[in-house]
């Protein structure tokens, strides 16, 4: 066995690595650059090394200065973990060529499969059925137009060398083709420094089902079963399942066979993903194989109960996989959800900055993988993805529900992330009766919002939250003041019942009234039973709230101001809200909804301000950066005409290339960056002439 591993990675995943390797006591040495010193993986890791500067390029992506990381380390084996190079066949040629080993697969099955046409090829040589359209790289307009029509519209045009979703195509009618296979090959020759350009039949509504591998050098291949990833956005995944609703045992069986059929043809070892896209009517298709570890393997290893980066490991030791298929059990549901730092409400464009404050949800059956921690930096260097969590339940609704009850409770402050937002998908009607596709965030939900109406019991929950928190503020103020005026809130004449107005954002009202029944201590009833006592210290008050009428009996635990989060039990069950106190309102999170609070109390209704609704204001002269990140092209010069919508400039951030376009119709006045300049989100990049 390895004695010390050298994880090329960073962030959550390299925590994850390091946590499987202590535990099988192998040494680690993690690697970081300028903006990593601190974080939780480095200070995870046995031994640390420094690589150089942020730019990926200059670190993580630094094949030779990796690799001599791990040589002046003593390191016997490097883990790629994902992204950065673990599908880089030249840097897994490397390693192997100093004498250290590589956990992954063989170089010559990461080339073949890094290459989409390749891959494609090798598919239909195993009988693995694939999507039906042109597996060349299509040559000149003309010849192209021919096979386009020969495959039909929708169709896709994808990049061979592509991957993460970027530079995919999507061609609805014909008269569009030759200009979107021009702009395609455009951005995939500045993408990937490749040409070459294949398409196939674009499936509508179809789900994204992935079978995960494992191979070991001894001729053994077996599958873990799948997951299904169709809540996407931007062809990425952001929620992931195993099982998947749509897949019995049968399917299943055969989905596994066929994708250990494509692991063999290409002498496959170590963990692999074989993805497929299933269509409304059940025929699956082959789309790509990932030869490294998923982001996405935490829920496979809750159903299985098997640590995934172990056997990476013991299979790159040389050791036999130890189960065969037939002893691969498989228990109960699990679904996770990617935190990323970006938002939803402005196209998931990424996010950065400091966390200011962190709390992570726990409990039974959830895990969270996570890289950060209160102090993190989220800069633009590296991907948006912050932690993951993950739930497993006996069936699916209970799998779900826990994933829930975890997000309502995981508190990142500082950033805007998408917690909330998953959490609403996952809230979604349609989510629920298991009804996903790839088209699911489009269908559902618009600029980040849902189209369904939250639930209204959830909106009385979430006022009554708003609403004790108010309330507990007012009497811990009464308290204070109590030494001072003998006149304030003596506990005789302290009222039981008291009447609220809550009023939201949305302009929603809800009147909400709150009777004291009474701290059980007061009552008398503290007992000689010492659990009971405990659990009354922790849940002194019970009270019965009726929102507009609607009663609920709600125990609140003892409670402390200014409180991030809130447990309250609610006719006997419990629930955690997220709040957040501003100037006057208080911000409560709950299953994805979230809703800004004013509260009144009649007394105060006269003199409380009506709450003002934030206003855009749109400057016309001025183009603004909407993300932070790098400008990598300029397309105008000043002094050009351009039109409303026309692309100015590129900017990439997180991994993530985006164009820029130009807010009004007008002439360039001033250009204020140039290509390689970092930019913060509102910064001035360029004016008009008024
Ligand atoms: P990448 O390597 O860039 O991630 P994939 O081939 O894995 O690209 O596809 C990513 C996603 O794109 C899939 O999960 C699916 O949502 C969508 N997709 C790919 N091919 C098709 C197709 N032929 N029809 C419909 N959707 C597709």
């Amino acid at each position: 066995m390895f004695e010390k591993i050298l994880v090329a990675n960073r962030g959550e995943i390299a925590v994850r690595v390091i946590r499987t390797c202590k535990r099988m006591g192998i040494r680690t040495v993690a690697v970081y650059s300028e903006v990593d010193f601190r974080s939780a993986y480095v200070q995870a890791a046995d031994a640390v090394c420094f690589i150089g500067a942020a730019r990926a390029e200059e670190s993580f992506l630094d094949k030779k200065k990796i690799v001599s990381a791990a040589l002046t380390n003593q390191c016997d084996a490097i883990h790629p973990g994902y992204g950065f190079l673990s599908e880089n066949a030249e840097f897994a040629q490397m390693v192997l060529d100093a004498g250290i080993a590589f956990i992954g697969p063989p170089v010559q099955a990461i080339a073949t499969l890094g290459d989409k046409i390749a891959s494609k090829a090798l598919a239909i040589r195993a009988g693995v059925p694939t999507v039906p359209g042109h597996n060349e790289p299509l040559g000149d307009a003309k010849e192209a137009l021919a096979i386009a029509e020969r495959i039909g519209f929708p169709l896709l045009l994808k990049p061979a060398a592509g991957g993460g979703g970027r530079g995919m195509r999507i061609v609805e009618r014909k008269e569009d083709f030759l200009s979107a296979l021009a702009a395609c090959r455009e951005e995939t020759r500045k993408g990937f420094g490749d040409e070459r350009i294949f398409a196939e039949r674009y499936i509508v509504r179809p789900r994204h089902i992935e079978i995960q591998l494992m191979a070991d050098r001894h001729g053994n291949v077996i599958h873990l079963g799948e997951r299904e990833c169709s809540i996407q956005r931007r062809y990425q995944k952001v929620i992931e399942e195993t099982p998947s609703p749509a897949v019995d045992e049968s399917l299943r069986a055969e989905m596994g066979a066929v994708a250990c059929a494509l692991a063999r043809e290409v002498g496959y070892t170590n963990a692999g993903t074989v993805e497929f896209i299933l269509d409304p009517e059940k025929n699956f298709y082959f789309l790509e194989m990932n030869t490294r570890l998923q982001v996405e393997h935490p829920i496979t290893e809750q159903v299985t109960s098997l640590d995934l980066v172990e056997l990476q490991i013991r299979v790159a030791a040389g050791e036999p996989l130890p189960l065969k298929q037939e002893d691969v059990t498989r228990k109960g549901w699990a679904v996770e959800a990617r935190i990323c730092a970006e938002d939803p409400s402005r196209g998931f464009l990424p996010t950065t900055g400091m966390i200011t404050r962190y709390a992570l949800p726990r409990g039974k059956n959830v895990r969270v993988d996570s890289g950060i921690d209160a102090g993190s930096l989220i800069t633009i260097y590296y991907d948006s993805l912050l932690a993951k969590v993950a739930a497993w339940g006996a069936d699916r609704e209970a799998a779900r529900k826990t994933l829930v009850r975890a997000l309502n409770g995981y508190h990142i402050e500082g950033l805007t992330t998408n917690v909330d937002f998953v959490n609403a998908v996952l809230n979604q009607p349609a989510f629920i009766a298991g009804d996903l596709s790839t088209n699911f965030i489009e269908e559902h939900f618009h600029e980040g919002e849902s189209n369904a109406k939250p639930a209204v019991e959830n909106l009385h929950y979430m006022a009554m939250a708003a609403v004790l928190v108010y309330h507990m503020r007012q009497n811990l103020v009464r308290e204070s003041l109590k030494p001072m005026s003998p006149l304030i809130g003596a506990a005789a004449d302290r009222p039981t019942q008291h009447d609220y107005t809550v009023r939201t954002t949305d302009d929603i009202v809800f009147d909400v009234q709150l009777r004291d029944d009474g701290d059980e201590e007061q009552s008398g009833q503290q007992g000689n039973d010492p659990e009971k006592d405990a659990e009354r210290e922790r849940w002194p008050h019970h009270l019965t709230i009726r929102v507009d009428g609607r009663p609920y009996t709600v125990i609140a635990p003892r409670f402390e101001y200014y409180r991030r989060r809130l447990k309250l039990k609610i006719n006997g069950v419990s629930h955690m809200f997220r709040l957040q106190y501003m100037e006057d309102h208080i911000r409560v999170c709950f299953c994805g909804i979230v809703r800004i609070y004013e509260i009144y109390s009649p007394r105060e209704w006269r003199t409380t301000r009506y709450m003002l609704r934030e206003r855009r204001v749109v400057q016309e002269n001025v183009l603004k950066c909407p993300m932070p990140g790098l400008v990598t092209a300029v397309w105008v010069q000043e002094g050009a005409e351009v039109r409303r919508g026309q692309e100015l400039l590129r900017m990439e951030s997180m991994k993530m290339e985006s164009g820029i376009a130009s807010p009004r119709d007008g002439q360039v006045d001033k250009i204020l960056v140039k290509p390689g300049h970092a930019v913060e989100t509102d910064e001035v990049l360029l004016t008009f002439h008024t």
